[in-house]
C-alpha cells in the first residue's frame, strides 16, 4: 500500500471516529460525556494508590516512623477508593445501561426514517444494501466500541502523563528505559496492525459464505425444501468445506502473529522494565542509597503501567481503530446518501379523480441500458377501470412504479390534472393512490392496523373494507387480531389468499381518487377472484383504478385494456374491442379460456 493512501486511511478513520462521536454527541451528550470523563478520572485513583500511595507506605515502613500517619493514609486511601468504587457501580450499573439504551433507540430511529425515505431504486444498488444491512445489524456495536477506543485511548494517555509525572520526579532516567520500551513496541505494534488487516481481508469471503448458510437455516424462506430434500446436507457440506479453507487461510497470520505479539510484549518489558529498571533503581535504591525503597516500587510499577499503556495503544487500538472506521464509513455513507426523486411544493390532495396522462414516456431502469418502456402515451380519464396486460417482463409493473414515482421517467412525462407529478410534495402525492403490490407485505400489527396502515384504525371502515376485499375469516379478536408471531405468540397466521384480501382491503379503506393493483387476485381461487371483481366494481365505484393482472377474466369489465409487449403499447381497447380485433390480446384470452374448459 502506498505511504500516501495509508495517510488517507488514517485520517479518514479518524474522520469517522469523530463523526460517530458527533452523532452520539448529538442524540444522546450525556452519555458521550459520562461515558469518557467519568472513566478517565476513574482510573485516576487506581493509579495513584498503584504508585503514589505504595511509595508513601514503603517509605514509612522502611524508615521505621510515625507507622500511625502510614495507617492513617491507608484509610483515607481505602475510603476514597471505596467511595470511587461505589459511584463507578451506580455509573456503570444504572446510569450507563439507561443512556445505552436511549443512544440505541436514537440510533435505530435515524437508520429506520432514513431507511424508509430512501430511493426506493437504492435496492437495486448492491453497494448501498450493504451499506443498509451493516448499519441495522451492527452499528449500534460499532457506536459502543467506537466510544469504548476513544475512552481507553484517553484512559491511556492520562495514564502515561500522570505516572510520568511522578516517575520524572523521582527520576527521570528511567524515563529513558520507558521511551526505550516504547521506541520498539511502537513499530512492532504497526507490523501487528498490518498482519491484522491483511486477516480480516483474507476472511472476509468465508464470513460472507458464513452468513449466507446462517441465513439458509435461520430464514423461513428455506424451511420447507430443508425439510423435503437433502439440500440441508449439501449445505452443511458447503459449510464444512468453508470452516476447512477459514482454516487453512488463517493459519499463517497466526503463526505471524504470536511472533509479532511475543516480541512486542515480552522482549521490551522483560529486558528494559523488569530487568533494566530493576537494576538499575535497585543500585541505587540498595548501594547508592539515592532513591528511597519506596520511590523503587513507585518507578518499577510505573514504568511497567506506562509500558502497557503504549502497548494497548499500539496494538488493540491501531487494529480497532482502522476496524471501526471502515464500519463507521459505510454507516456515514448510507446517512449521507442523497435521494435522486426529489419532491416539489404541489401539496393538491384530490378529493375526486381527475385525468392521469402519460406523454411519450420512456424509462431505463438505472444501472441498466435497455429501455423497458419505450414511448407511452396513453390517458386515463377520471374513473375509468383500467386493465394493464401482456407477458412476464412487458413492463407493467415498472409502468405503475412510474405512475407511483418509486422511480422518476427517463423521458416525457406524467401527469395528474395537466400537473407534472415531479411538482408535487413526494408524501402528498402519495396520498392521492391506494396501492397493492404482487409482492405486498402484511405487517406485525393488528388486522386494522394492516389495512389502515396506520396506528389508528377505524373498526368500522376497517370491517366495510375488509367485506369488500371478501376476506371471511373469523377474527378471534375482531379488527385487533395481531398479526404474524413477532409481537403476540398466538399472533395469527393467514394464507396466501387470506393475507392477499387484507392487502386488497387496503384499497378500499383508503380515501383517495386513485387505486393501484398489481396482480390483485393472483393468490386467489376462481370464486374468490370473481367475487373480488364484483365488489371491486362497486367498491371502487368512486375511484380510477389501474390494475395488472394475468388471469384475462378479471380484465373483462375494464373500461380499457392496454396490452403491453416489451415495453410498448400493442393493443388498446375495451375486451370487445380487442377480441373483435382478433389480435394478441385475444388470442391470450382464448388460450386461457381453454385452459380453463380443460380443467373444468
Ligand atoms: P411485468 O410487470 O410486465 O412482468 P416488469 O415491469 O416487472 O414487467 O419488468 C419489465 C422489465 O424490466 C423486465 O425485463 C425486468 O427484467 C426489468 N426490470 C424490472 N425491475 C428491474 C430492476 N429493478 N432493475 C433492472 N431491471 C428491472
Amino acid at each position: 500500500m502506498s505511504k500516501q493512501k495509508k495517510t488517507k486511511e488514517k485520517s479518514n478513520s479518524l474522520r469517522n471516529y469523530l463523526f460517530m462521536l458527533g452523532f452520539i454527541c448529538k442524540h444522546t451528550p450525556f452519555y458521550l460525556f459520562g461515558y469518557l470523563v467519568f472513566d478517565v478520572l476513574a482510573n485516576i485513583p487506581w493509579i495513584l494508590t498503584n504508585v503514589v500511595l505504595l511509595k508513601y507506605i514503603i517509605d514509612v515502613v522502611t524508615s521505621g516512623v510515625d507507622l500511625y500517619r502510614a495507617a492513617v493514609a491507608c484509610v483515607a486511601f481505602a475510603v476514597f477508593i471505596i467511595i470511587g468504587n461505589l459511584l463507578n457501580t451506580v455509573f456503570y450499573e444504572i446510569y450507563l445501561p439507561k443512556e445505552r439504551e436511549k443512544l440505541y433507540f436514537k440510533m435505530y430511529s435515524v437508520i429506520y426514517e432514513k431507511a424508509a425515505k430512501m430511493d426506493y431504486e437504492a435496492y437495486d444498488n448492491p453497494a448501498y444494501y450493504n451499506d443498509l444491512v451493516l448499519a441495522m445489524t451492527s452499528m449500534s456495536e460499532r457506536a459502543q466500541q467506537v466510544m469504548s477506543n476513544t475512552k481507553d485511548i484517553l484512559t491511556n494517555i492520562v495514564s502515561v502523563l500522570t505516572i510520568g509525572t511522578v516517575i520524572v520526579t523521582i527520576d527521570p532516567m528511567c524515563l529513558v528505559f520507558v521511551f526505550l520500551c516504547v521506541a520498539f513496541m511502537v513499530p512492532v505494534g504497526r507490523l501487528i496492525a498490518k498482519v491484522n488487516v491483511q486477516r480480516t481481508e483474507a476472511m472476509t469471503p468465508y464470513d460472507r459464505k458464513n452468513l449466507y448458510f446462517s441465513r439458509v437455516f435461520y430464514l423461513q424462506d428455506y424451511a420447507k425444501e430443508l425439510r423435503l430434500s437433502r439440500a440441508g446436507t449439501m449445505i452443511e457440506r458447503r459449510y464444512q468445506k468453508n470452516i476447512h479453507d477459514r482454516l487453512a487461510t488463517i493459519s499463517p497470520y497466526l503463526a505471524k502473529q504470536w511472533k509479532l505479539y511475543f516480541c512486542q510484549e515480552s522482549m521490551p518489558l522483560t529486558l528494559l522494565i523488569y530487568l533494566g529498571i530493576t537494576l538499575f533503581m535497585g543500585y541505587k535504591a540498595i548501594v547508592t542509597k539515592e532513591i528511597s525503597m519506596g520511590d523503587f516500587a513507585a518507578t518499577f510499577n510505573g514504568a511497567t503501567a506506562i509500558s502497557n499503556s503504549v502497548f494497548a495503544i499500539t496494538s488493540w487500538f491501531a487494529i480497532s481503530f482502522r476496524e471501526n472506521g471502515l464500519y463507521v464509513e459505510k454507516f456515514k455513507r448510507f446517512m449521507n446518501a442523497k435521494e435522486k426523486i426529489i419532491g416539489g411544493d404541489n401539496k393538491t390532495v384530490h378529493k375526486k379523480p381527475v385525468t392521469i396522462r402519460f406523454e411519450n414516456v420512456s424509462f431505463t431502469y438505472p444501472g441498466t441500458d435497455k429501455a423497458v418502456l419505450k414511448n407511452i402515451n396513453l390517458e386515463i380519464k377520471p374513473y375509468q377501470k383500467i386493465a394493464l396486460v401482456g407477458y412476464n417482463g412487458a413492463g407493467k409493473t415498472t409502468l405503475t412504479n412510474l405512475l407511483l414515482r418509486l422511480y422518476d421517467v427517463t423521458e416525457g412525462r406524467i401527469t395528474v390534472d395537466g400537473v407534472d407529478i415531479r411538482e408535487w410534495d413526494i408524501p402528498t402525492y402519495h396520498r392521492n393512490f391506494a396501492a397493492v403490490f404482487q409482492d405486498f407485505s402484511l405487517f406485525g400489527a393488528t388486522v386494522g392496523e394492516n389495512v389502515a396502515m396506520n396506528d389508528h384504525p377505524d373498526a368500522e371502515k376497517v370491517k366495510k373494507a375488509l367485506a369488500s376485499g371478501n376476506f371471511q375469516k373469523d377474527l378471534p379478536e375482531d379488527t385487533n387480531t395481531i398479526l404474524l408471531r413477532e409481537f403476540d405468540e398466538s399472533g395469527l397466521s393467514l394464507s396466501g389468499g387470506e393475507a392477499q384480501k387484507v392487502a386488497i382491503a387496503r384499497a378500499f379503506y383508503k380515501d383517495c381518487p386513485f387505486a393501484v393493483l398489481d396482480e390483485p387476485s393472483a393468490n386467489l381461487d376462481p370464486v374468490a377472484e370473481y367475487t373480488l371483481n364484483q365488489a371491486m366494481t362497486k367498491a371502487a365505484e368512486n375511484k380510477t383504478v389501474i390494475f395488472i393482472s394475468h388471469r384475462l377474466s378479471t380484465t373483462v369489465m375494464a373500461d380499457c385494456i392496454y396490452m403491453l409487449e416489451n415495453g410498448e403499447i400493442v393493443e388498446t381497447g375495451t375486451h370487445e374491442q380487442l377480441m373483435q380485433q382478433n389480435g394478441k390480446y385475444a388470442y391470450m384470452f382464448n388460450l386461457q379460456a381453454d385452459k380453463y374448459k380443460e380443467q373444468n
